[in-house]
């Protein structure tokens, strides 16, 4: 199979939590390589617009004000079936129902703040990737 892509962001609460290095160690362990990795502070319309497709969900306000209240660190990783393999490495949305030994079940605190994000489609990683990086960017 074709190696491809997924993006992730290490969210707010985590970040806070002092875990970027542990989320990276299991991401590597993972077999994911990092194309791309920017760290910074999104601001409330930047993360507004990465979250419009949820915008009418009850739970985007909630959102959006979460993902900006804090510095993020976003990257580019690249695996064969990347997507659905970090879905897999991260678990379920809620960190109740994640897999014991994920990402989410590790280091999430609740459904909101969740601790990573993982692109669900190959089609959204690459619009995603490209909403947080040039081509250039992209190694
Ligand atoms: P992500 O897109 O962050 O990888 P996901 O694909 O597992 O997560 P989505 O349904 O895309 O879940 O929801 C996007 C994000 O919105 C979730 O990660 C979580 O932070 C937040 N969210 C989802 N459902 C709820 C909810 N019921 N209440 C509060 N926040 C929620
Ligand atoms: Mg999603």
């Amino acid at each position: 199979m074709a190696t491809n892509i997924t993006l992730t962001m290490i969210k707010p609460d985590a970040v806070r939590a002092g875990n970027i290095g542990n989320i990276l160690k299991d991401i590597e362990a993972g077999g994911f390589r990092i194309k791309a990795m920017r760290y910074y502070h999104m601001s409330k319309t930047v993360a507004g617009r990465f979250y419009e497709v949820h915008a009418e969900r009850p739970f985007y306000g909630e959102l959006v004000e979460f993902m900006s209240s804090g510095p993020i660190v976003a990257a580019v990783l690249e695996k064969e079936n990347a997507v659905a393999d970090f879905r897999t490495l991260i678990g379920a949305t809620n960190p109740k129902e994640a897999a014991p030994g994920t990402i989410r079940a590790k280091y999430a605190t609740s459904i909101g703040e969740n601790a990573v994000h993982g692109s669900d489609s190959d089609e959204n990683a690459a619009l995603e990737a490209s909403f947080h990086f040039a081509s250039r960017d992209m190694i």
